[in-house]
């Protein structure tokens, strides 16, 4: 273990997004005879993630225009349009087709211990605080703690100093891995939540929309806001008709909260 505590910061990166098989997009458009939809549709949205919802929702009512359901007098051409109604409506669940993976880097037990909660519609992959024994304590400090900083990073370098001592009792190079794991994994005990560590995020955008908006309200958690503020920042930006609604208010701390005019969808 390293003499200092260093302080970091969450980052977010993203990771991975839904890409479309153009060939089969082309099949399906052939099956359905809305070849015309597809040269057109494509033009006005090249994004491949709302592309696919988009598709998604109108094979539910063959409206990729007039003629192909009898029932159907009428279409909405535009994506903005489709999109917001299903918005509008609450019609989510096509949502759930299209994904983004991020890496929450820096992220403290605090933090991955509250987005675990977020069940439906995610995937995870969390560094294993059992097999990775860690060199350092690195710590991001919240800023209500600000004032008492030096106090809270001494803290941390006493836990630091106690655990590098517990650790030097055992002769770690004579043992072997699955003795090295259970030691490890019994060791993490005495280390504190806000250790920096990893995880890998991968959700839908029906569950991305509803994580932002529980997870950026002023009453969560500052680390967890201050990420699901970047993520928010991040989905605007890339998926702007499926977040279109949302709308930023600066808090006192610096984050913002996303406020969806559709929630839950
Ligand atoms: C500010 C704040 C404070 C919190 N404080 C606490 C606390 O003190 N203690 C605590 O334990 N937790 C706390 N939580 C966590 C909270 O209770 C939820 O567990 C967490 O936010 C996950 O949200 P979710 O239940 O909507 O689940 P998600 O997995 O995000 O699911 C999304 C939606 O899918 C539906 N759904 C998901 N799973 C099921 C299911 N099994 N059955 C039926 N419907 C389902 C629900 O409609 C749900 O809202 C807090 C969260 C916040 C934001």
């Amino acid at each position: 273990m390293g003499s200092g505590m260093t302080v970091v910061e969450p980052i977010v990166i993203k990771l991975a997004e839904t890409r479309l098989n153009s060939d089969g997009v082309q099949q399906l458009a052939d099956f359905y005879g809305a070849q015309g939809w597809l040269t057109r549709a494509r033009r006005l949205q090249p994004n491949d993630s709302e592309f696919l919802i988009e598709l998604a929702g109108r094979a539910c009512y063959r409206s990729f225009g007039v003629g192909l359901n009898p029932n159907v007098t009428k279409v909405r051409d535009n994506p903005k349009d489709y999109i917001n109604n299903v918005l509008e409506k609450g019609d989510g669940s096509i949502l759930e087709h299209s994904t983004v993976t991020f890496a929450f880097l820096n992220v403290s037990r605090v933090f991955t211990h509250e987005l675990v909660r977020h069940r439906a519609g995610t995937a995870m992959s969390q560094e294993s605080l059992r097999y990775v024994r860690p060199s350092d304590i690195n710590l991001w400090i919240p800023p209500e703690v600000e004032s008492a900083g030096k106090e809270f990073a001494e803290t941390v370098q006493e836990i630091k100093r106690r655990y590098h001592e517990i650790e030097g009792r055992f002769d770690w190079d004579k043992m072997p891995f699955e003795q090295k794991k259970r030691v490890t994994s019994a060791l993490r005990r005495i280390l504190p939540d806000g250790i920096a560590t990893n995880i890998i995020w991968t959700a839908n955008h029906r569950t991305i929309r509803w994580v932002i908006e529980m997870r950026t309200d002023p009453s969560a958690e500052v680390e967890i806001r201050k990420v699901f503020g970047k993520v928010a920042e991040i989905c605007i930006r890339d998926y702007p008709l499926l977040y279109s609604d949302f709308t930023p208010a600066k808090l006192p701390d610096g984050t913002s909260q996303y406020t969806p005019k559709f929630s839950k969808v």
